[in-house]
């Protein structure tokens, strides 16, 4: 061995007993301001969203509340690349950001931007591509087959499913049984295969292009409670240029985020949009196969309802 190398070698082994410096925060934009109904109450789940990245430790959360349909949104203009990663709490119909708006955040994805997309946050944009590719797949607002496929596990993978139809339903809120199908992912790895989530939406009948698409993790819809039969996306991450997308379609309302399921894959979800790695550690608590975890500060207040309003009307053929 020449001396070169010997002390390339003790070079490297230096460099890596040098203590860990302490890393800087994750800058993280937390984008909320409107839901496409008042189910989807923004200003009670915000908090939550926000405070589980707190308690997480390796975040700097900003909340970044876009103006309301009508608003002042000549003057909306955020810097998205002093962000990481941008986390959606906020369903919009494709009218209410400009072209310009859409391609200032197309472009920051395309240049290596991160995204997650909270529950009805893939209902936004029916018709905005660069924001369906982003997240895959999503429902509402007049999605159909002209939107894509249906996207389903079957028979140990991922499959599409041109039937037509209109995209996007669920049944009653009841808990559900979730299995991680890709469990050597960042956001996976460690956790239980299989583990109970409380009592929320499970998402069906969702379509879009599914490009660059992985499904983590899955659940069984099942027809006694208007579900499909199949096991659908649950947990997903993509690619958009050289961008990272973390899509998790659970967390409702406030009673379905407490589900310590959904606070772990969320943090680890938005750490790895980020920077591509996950360092957090799997909780002790984490649900498992048969029994869900609940943690009591993520109880919603005393007498707090789930939003009431109208379900959404059906969408047009
Ligand atoms: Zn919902």
């Amino acid at each position: 061995m020449n001396r070169s190398l010997i002390a390339l070698m003790g070079a490297a082994a230096l460099f890596c007993a040098a203590p860990a410096q302490a890393a800087k925060p994750i800058p993280v934009m937390l984008l909320d301001g409107e839901q496409g109904g008042p189910y989807h109450a923004w200003q009670e789940t915000s908090p939550y969203l926000k405070k589980m990245l707190d308690q997480a430790g390796n975040f700097s959360v900003t909340v970044v509340t876009a103006p309301p349909a009508g608003g002042d949104f000549a003057n909306f203009k955020p810097d998205w690349k002093k962000y990481k990663v941008v986390v959606a709490n906020y369903d919009v119909p494709d009218e209410r950001w400009s072209d310009e708006l859409k391609a200032s955040f197309a472009a920051y994805m395309q240049n290596g931007g991160g995204l997650v997309s909270v529950h009805a946050a893939d209902n936004a944009f029916p018709k905005w591509q660069a924001w369906n590719q982003m997240i895959g797949i999503g429902g509402w607002r007049g999605r159909d087959e002209k939107s894509g496929p249906l996207w389903y596990f079957k028979d140990g993978k991922v499959v599409s499913d041109n039937t037509p139809g209109k995209a996007g339903s669920h049944g009653a809120r009841q808990p559900f049984k979730i299995v991680n199908r890709v469990t050597d992912h960042p956001i996976t790895k460690g956790l239980p295969t299989e583990w109970m989530h409380v009592a929320d939406e499970l998402y069906a009948t969702l379509r879009g292009p599914g490009e660059n698409m992985t499904v983590l993790s899955t659940a069984f819809s099942v027809s006694s409670n208007r579900g499909t039969g199949r096991d659908e996306p649950i947990l997903m991450v993509l690619k958009y240029g050289k961008g990272r997308v973390f899509h998790t379609v659970l967390g409702h309302d406030l009673a379905a985020l407490n589900c310590v399921g959904f606070i772990a894959t969320y943090q680890r979800g938005v750490e790895w949009a980020a920077t591509g790695k996950v360092t957090q550690k799997v909780p002790a608590d984490f649900p498992t196969a048969d029994k869900a975890s609940t943690r009591a500060d993520y109880n919603p207040p005393a007498g707090w309802t789930s939003p009431g309003g109208r379900p959404r009307p059906a969408a047009k053929k």
